[in-house]
Order: C-alpha cells, then structure tokens, then sequence
C-alpha cells in the first residue's frame, strides 16, 4: 500500500512538473511576445441607435506569433491568466487603448469612449485604480473617455470587495461596464448595488434574437429593467437588419457585432469613425 501511494505520489509530482513546465514555456512565450511586440489591438465600433452617432469602441487584443500564426484570445488569455501575465499584458492593453484614443482626440474625435476588458487578477490586485489613475494621468486622456468592462464571474468573484473598488473607479470619473450579461449568475438587483453605468447583453441572446421567442423575451426583459435602474444598454454579436430592428423597437441605446463593423485595426478604425454619418446604417 506505502508503494502505491509513493508511486501515485510520484505519478502526481510527474504530472505537476509537466504543469509546471508547461507554463513555464507558455509564459516565457508570451513574456517574450510583450518584448517582441507581438500583441496589438483591434477595435470594435459602437452605434447608439437614437443618434445614428459611433460613440465607442472596444479594444480587443490580437496575439500575431511569429511561431504560431494568429492566436485568439480564447486560447492565450486563460493561459495569461494562470501564469499571471494578465496582469503584465492587462496594463499593456489599457495603456495602448488610451494612447490610441489620445491619437484619435487629436484628430478631433473627443465624444468617444474606449472600453477596456478587464481580467479577474486585474481587478483583485489592490492597487488597480491606482494603475488606471495613473495611465490616465501619463497619458492625460479624460477619464470620461475610458470605460472598464468586467464580466460578472469577475464580480462574484470577489464580491465583498467589488463595491468599493468599483467605486473608486466611478469615483476617477471612469465608466463601468458588465460584460456578458445573462450568462453568469448576477441578478439586476444585485448590480443595482454597484456603481455600475452600463450593461452588455451576451451574444448568446442575440443571436437567434428574432427566432427564439424566450431569447427575445430575454433581451426585451434586461433592456427594460436595465433602463429603470438608470443603465445604458449595448447588445453585442449583432449581425443581422433583423436583429437591429428588433433591437431598435426595444430602445436598446447601442450595438456592437459584425452588422456594423468587425473589429478594425486602428487606422481603419478611425477611418470608419470619421467617415461615419448619421443615418446610413437605415
Ligand atoms: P468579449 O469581451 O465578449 O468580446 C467580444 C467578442 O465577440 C470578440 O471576440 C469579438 O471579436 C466578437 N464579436 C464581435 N462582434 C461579433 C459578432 O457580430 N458575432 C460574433 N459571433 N462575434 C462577434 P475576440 O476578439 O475573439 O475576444 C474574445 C474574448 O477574449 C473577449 O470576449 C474577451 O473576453 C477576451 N479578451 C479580448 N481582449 C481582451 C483583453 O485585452 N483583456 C482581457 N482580459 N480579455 C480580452
Ligand atoms: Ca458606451
Ligand atoms: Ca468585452
Ligand atoms: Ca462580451
């Protein structure tokens, strides 16, 4: 019985040294990838409905590997996330999205905001308002311009702790919005406890929008309460008229998904921004 345990023992010291190094290569690769440059951003416009205008962007990151091609962020930022690197590249994305949108405000674009995705040990670490604040400062870009977006698994979480540093965030004059909404477990009444001002509806439910008569009651439902708290709704993965329609009869405030834009490199998207005009998405 010793032997069998000391060789499960073993078989598990094996296995968590593969771990181990595994990660070991992977966070190498991506530390390398900071270094090399490797990471850059894409944007993804925002239409409010009523005034026809762009009023934001997300930035969202793209990994191009000399070694191994494109590699989405489905698959590198969980491996950031355990080696820690999130943390590293997290300020890389904030700092690069709001030197992008200093760029943009030169060229005139000043009603705009740029949302950034935020990972769990991001938010965790105590001094993350003190990073935001200080980004904002170097790169002396309103704090009104930016917007965070956590998903609600981020906030459950850490939900003690949530309120107060997402008031801190308010309290730079930083929008907060919650991603994903819909596939967590967070209730609009227990959001109706965070300082937050605006709520993403999943893709999930947009998607089969107009066939799915509960995903619509859904959409329809969240719009609705979301608006009597006082919050600003966007539906992303729009990709259809139908859906835009839909999504307008139900005074959804803005849409973001492939209908309007994929997301763009930097210059391009400034272009679409300026050569946007109100009305053309009719
Ligand atoms: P997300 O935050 O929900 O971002 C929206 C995703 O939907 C993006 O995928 C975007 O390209 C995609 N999308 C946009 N419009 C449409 C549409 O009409 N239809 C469909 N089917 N998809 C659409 P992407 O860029 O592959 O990013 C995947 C996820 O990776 C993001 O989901 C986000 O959770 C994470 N991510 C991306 N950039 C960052 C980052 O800088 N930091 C962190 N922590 N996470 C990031
Ligand atoms: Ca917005
Ligand atoms: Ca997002
Ligand atoms: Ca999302």
């Amino acid at each position: 019985a010793k032997a069998a345990g000391r060789r499960t023992f073993m078989r598990y010291d094996d296995a968590m040294d593969v771990v181990v190094r595994q990660r070991a290569t992977i966070s190498g690769a991506l530390r390398k990838v900071l270094d090399r440059g490797e990471l850059h951003l894409v944007f993804q416009p925002q239409l409010a409905l009523a005034e026809g205008r762009i009023t934001g962007v997300e930035a969202l990151l793209r990994w191009n590997s000399d070694e191994h091609g494109e590699i989405p962020p489905s698959d590198f930022i969980p491996m950031a996330e355990e080696s820690g690197l999130i943390l590293e590249i997290g300020e890389w994305v904030l700092r690069e999205a709001c030197l992008t949108l200093q760029r943009w405000r030169q060229h005139g674009l000043t009603d705009l905001t740029v949302s950034v995705n935020v990972s769990v040990l991001q938010l965790l670490r105590g001094d993350f308002p003190e990073v935001v604040s200080r980004v904002l400062a170097d790169i002396d870009l309103p704090p009104s311009m930016l917007e965070l977006e956590l998903t609600e698994s981020v906030l459950m979480a850490n939900a003690e702790h949530a309120a107060a540093k997402l008031q801190s965030f308010r309290e730079l004059g930083v929008s907060l919005a919650i991603d994903d909404f819909g596939t967590g477990y967070s209730s609009l009444a227990y959001l109706k406890r965070l300082p937050i001002t605006t709520i993403k509806i999943d893709k999930a439910f947009i998607g089969d929008l107009t066939h799915d008569p509960e995903d619509a009651a859904i959409t329809s439902t969240v719009i609705t309460m979301a608006h009597s708290l006082g919050l600003n709704v966007v539906a992303e993965g729009v990709e259809t008229e139908a859906q835009v329609r839909f999504l307008r009869d139900h005074r959804c405030d803005e849409v973001q998904g492939f209908w309007l834009s994929r997301p763009l490199e930097a210059h391009a998207c400034l272009a679409f921004i300026r050569n946007w005009r109100p009305g053309r998405e009719q």
